[in-house]
């Protein structure tokens, strides 16, 4: 059942395909048709500053439900979107309708955007993020964008001309998922990050863990020494959270804190009638 597609026309499947080619074929046609039925939505998770339990950001997360499949999971799809370079639609889409958001609460709180290598590439990046900025009146400095390792090793000299110029702007820049790509301690000398996101693989068990509390212990080190706060990613149990409070982290995102949910559900924070979360944090210094 060979399809056509509008735009140069190629066939949707060839005979000889297996099975696996043929899904993410199928999966990338209708991730076009995605944006403009009305089938992503954004959800939020809340950034927690772990001295204060106040939280001080949302990480914005890209959600899709396909009308037979249910909901996809960005693993599955980000990778066919970077790839067909439909990315670029779908980022600043994203990008866009998250700034708006952003700008909308009363609660002067941050806001982080993924965005991916293919996104950081585009000449017309920063030309994108300042119209972004100046179209929804967000406050640059509420704005972070996050990327990932792996994101950074394709031409390395306009990724960091890109940063560098985002950055100008007054955006910040975070490195997502430290410690799990490629090179990292050379990415954090040649890019200009604000802050340090460490991968939830560290921190699943930190507290039971030798391994990956020695390795939790060497990052906040590191963002010691470069003066980078460390944000750890996927707190899931208390136990997690009071090894980086007694280790000295700044800030923490996870499902202890908040999961990733539609923006009303945080409707409290975002107008700021409250400013912490219902997960229960011990007071400061107390051991449990
Ligand atoms: P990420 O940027 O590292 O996002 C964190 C992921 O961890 C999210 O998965 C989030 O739902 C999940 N998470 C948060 N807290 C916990 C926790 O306590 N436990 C566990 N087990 N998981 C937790 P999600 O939403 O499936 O996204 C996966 C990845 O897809 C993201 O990793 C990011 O790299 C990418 N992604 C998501 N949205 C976008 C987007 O809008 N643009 C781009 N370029 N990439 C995106
Ligand atoms: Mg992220
Ligand atoms: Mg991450
Ligand atoms: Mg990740």
């Amino acid at each position: 059942c060979a399809k056509e597609e509008g735009r140069g026309s190629y066939r949707l499947f060839e005979p000889q395909m297996g099975a696996q080619v043929r899904d993410r074929r199928l999966l990338e046609h209708d991730l076009r048709l995605a944006l403009a039925r009305d089938q992503l939505a954004l959800v939020y998770q809340p950034q927690v500053d772990i001295e204060t339990a106040e939280v001080t950001g949302f990480e914005v997360l890209l959600r899709w439900t396909h009308p037979e499949r249910g909901a996809v999971p960005p693993a599955k799809f980000i990778p066919i979107a970077e790839e067909t370079g439909l990315i670029m639609q779908l980022g600043e889409w994203v990008m866009r309708s998250a700034c708006k958001e952003a700008a909308s609460w009363s609660n002067p709180l941050s806001v982080a955007v993924n965005v991916s290598a293919v996104q950081l590439h585009a000449t017309h990046f920063v030309d994108f993020v300042r119209d972004v900025l100046r179209t929804t009146g967000l406050a640059p400095a509420r704005l972070e964008i996050e990327i990932t390792e792996t994101a950074m090793i394709r031409n390395i000299n306009r990724a960091i001309s890109n940063l560098r110029q985002v950055k100008a702007l007054g955006v910040k820049v975070a490195m997502d998922d430290f410690g799990t790509g490629y090179s990292s301690l050379s990415n954090l000398r040649a890019f200009p990050f604000d802050r340090i996101k460490v991968d939830q693989s560290f921190i699943r068990a930190v507290h039971d863990n030798d391994q990956s509390a020695a390795i939790v212990r060497a990052v906040l080190g590191l963002g010691k020494g470069l003066n980078l706060p460390i944000l750890a990613e996927g707190v899931e149990r208390p136990e997690e959270l009071e090894f980086l409070r007694n280790e000295i982290c700044h800030s923490a995102q996870g499902y202890w804190f908040g999961r990733p949910q539609h923006i009303g559900v945080y409707a409290d924070v975002i107008s700021g009638r409250r400013r912490t979360l219902d997960a229960h944090l011990p007071p400061l210094g107390e051991k449990r």
